[in-house]
């Protein structure tokens, strides 16, 4: 973990390196462009135009001339004037022979002709060039730090020497100890093959971001005390066409070299998703799979080199990928449960300063669905609050703040609500609070708040302390209701709706889709899933008439749960507009608070 955040802190100084050197060449273009400007202004008032210059030769008022060779510029004395002026003539020829002609006629003209300098001629042809030699660094170093440059750098991926070791990885037991064969495998190779063992060459990691993937790979990596070659999927397709299939060349040229070591691809979905027949990106993109089904299917049996991929949605990927001798060992990686969670929390625990009385497992209670990422996460923003609240240790009430950040957004003390928006986020939250309370599967609230946090004016909180493994249709339901709750009561109690259910909206659209069209418990579809994202085919082959027929069904099933909810608040009046009464008054109520208000 601390390598990753020195190669971060690389990078930040590399941005700020450029963002300096950019700012330096901007203010070198500025003072070269004020130079000029300014030089152009001197001359305007000591100029003479060229027509000018011709009358005045023609008056015969002209003192000295004097002028380089080369140059179009020259000098001129006007009689009875202090300075010296400058023209731009169109030919010298033509204007030497004009005052030597002058002069025939019996002119007292000076006629001074100096020999231009070989410097003072590549100094000017220089000065000339600059702006625009500025111009392109500047181009160059914008390029830069847009990342272009850098993806030079990805040629070489990165290597590390990984000192994470299982003991870093909390729960994921029966991961590691499948890993385990892989360890001893980069630690043994000889003992494998004269046995006649296959040791797999390719696993997949499957599992939501921030599930520990990436930490699992490098702990394997530590305790076989082997390098790590780490790339990402999407570094390999970005920018130019025909550099994925060589970065892939050259990934495992480098791992070749410095085999036993271990080579991590994140996201492979970006490259490794269903090979098409279509064109532009989407042929790079085949190509640079073409070249890592090669790399792999090539192995020498002698080398010992294991390959790691992640991803999230292993049903994206390419069929070949999967085939023997390449990702042909897959491991899911779930998000942690209670035990998990608490385990997780106490590795991020260690190196932070925590009062006697926290209780994680208390903590890991309350996070159920959170990933080892977040977790991590919360316990660094509780740091963050402690120090900023000056306490001596991080306590139990900092941790449960972090959490509230990092789920709902902080909490926003600055902002002035208006006496009408608060009135319509207490119903708005009342709404929810109130109808919940009424179905068996919602009614453990933990808390109700209309202080705004992030981008929502108000949340109502649920208690989560079982973990579930599946969610019955029942409590879908009632969550539906539930999130319409809010909606609603606006509707009932102001009989005005506000944007601020829109969020409720949305996750409650997405919840019954899911229901119908990925867990099959719609009564009149039966059990079918449908996942256009999948393959976007999929309800062309199902007919038309079927699509109809899901996006009828989405819209009953919310339109019911809606009027479920108004039904429950029109049921429920007294208890609504008391709760409401309270969160205006209160701004935040505890479980206890909100039992007793609708008692
Ligand atoms: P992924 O690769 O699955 O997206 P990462 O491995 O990058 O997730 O996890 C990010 C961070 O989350 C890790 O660096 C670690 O701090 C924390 N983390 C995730 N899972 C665990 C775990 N099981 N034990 C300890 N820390 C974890
Ligand atoms: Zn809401």
């Amino acid at each position: 973990m601390n390598e990753d955040n020195n190669k971060q802190k690389d990078k930040n100084n590399y941005n700020i390196y450029y963002l300096i050197a950019a700012i330096v060449l901007l203010l070198a273009i500025l003072v070269v462009a004020v130079f000029m400007i300014s030089q152009s202004k001197s001359k305007d008032e000591n100029t003479i135009a060229y027509t000018d210059l011709i009358k005045q030769v023609d008056e015969n008022n002209i003192e000295k001339v004097e002028m380089k060779v080369g140059s179009t510029t020259v000098k001129v004395k006007i009689k009875g004037e202090e300075k010296e002026k400058t023209a731009i003539v169109p030919s010298t020829q033509a204007f030497v022979e004009l005052i030597q002609d002058k002069k025939l006629q019996g002119n007292q003209i000076e006629l001074i002709q100096k020999e231009r300098s070989v410097f003072v001629t590549i100094f000017d042809y220089l000065f000339s060039l600059l702006p625009t030699i500025l111009i392109v660094i500047l181009f160059v170093f914008l390029l830069k730090m847009q990342g272009l440059g850098d993806k030079g750098k990805v040629y070489d991926a990165e290597t590390t020497k990984s000192k994470i070791k299982f003991d870093d990885v909390a729960g994921l037991d029966e991961e590691k100890s499948e890993m385990i064969e892989i360890v001893d495998f980069l630690k043994n190779p000889k003992k494998f093959y004269e046995m006649g063992a296959k040791i797999p060459r390719g696993v997949l990691l499957c599992g939501k971001p921030g599930t520990g993937k990436t930490l699992i790979a490098k702990a394997i990596a530590g305790e076989a005390n082997v390098p790590f070659i780490s790339m990402s999927g999407s570094e390999f397709i970005e920018m130019f066409a025909g550099l994925g299939a060589s970065r892939v060349r050259k990934l495992f040229e480098k791992a070749k070299k410095i085999a036993p070591c271990i080579i991590f691809i994140d996201e492979i979905d970006a490259i490794g998703s269903r090979r098409t027949s279509g064109s532009g990106a989407e042929t790079e993109n085949n190509q640079t799979l073409n070249q890592l089904l090669v790399e792999m299917d090539g192995f020498d049996t002698e080398e010992t080199i294991i390959v790691l991929a992640a991803t999230n949605r292993p049903e994206m990927l390419d069929k070949a990928l999967l085939r023997p001798g390449r990702f042909d060992r897959q491991i899911n990686i779930a998000l942690p449960d209670m035990h998990g969670r608490e385990e997780i929390l106490k590795i991020h625990a260690k190196d932070k300063k925590l009062e006697d009385d926290v209780d994680l497992k208390d903590i890991a209670g309350d996070t159920a669905g959170f990933s080892g990422a977040e977790l991590a996460n919360i316990l660094n923003e509780a740091a963050i609050i402690a120090t900023i609240k000056r306490h001596e240790k991080i306590t139990q009430d900092d941790i449960e703040n972090a959490i509230k950040k990092v789920t709902v957004g902080l909490e926003r003390q600055s902002r002035v609500i208006s006496d009408k928006d608060k009135k319509l986020t207490a119903f708005h939250e009342a709404g929810h609070a109130i109808v919940s309370s009424q179905l068996e599967t919602q009614k453990d609230i933990k808390e109700v708040s209309i202080i705004p946090r992030g981008i929502a004016g108000g949340y109502t909180m649920y208690k989560t302390n079982e973990d579930k493994y599946y969610i019955s249709k029942t409590e879908m339901e009632e969550k539906l209701v539930a999130l319409l709750g809010g909606r609603a009561a606006e509707k009932i109690a102001l009989n005005d709706i506000s944007t601020g259910a829109s969020n409720d909206i949305e996750v409650a659209t997405q919840i019954a889709k899911d229901m119908i069209t990925k867990y099959g418990m719609s009564d009149n579809l039966g059990p079918i899933s449908i996942d256009t994202e999948k393959d976007p085919y999929e309800l062309q082959l199902l007919g038309e008439k079927f699509g109809d027929a899901v996006g009828a069904e989405i819209k009953i099933m919310l339109d019911n749960s809606y009027l479920k909810a108004q039904t429950i608040l029109a049921n429920n009046m007294d208890k609504l507009n008391k709760l409401a009464g309270v969160l205006i008054e209160k701004e935040v109520i505890s479980a206890e608070e909100f039992q007793e208000v609708i008692k």
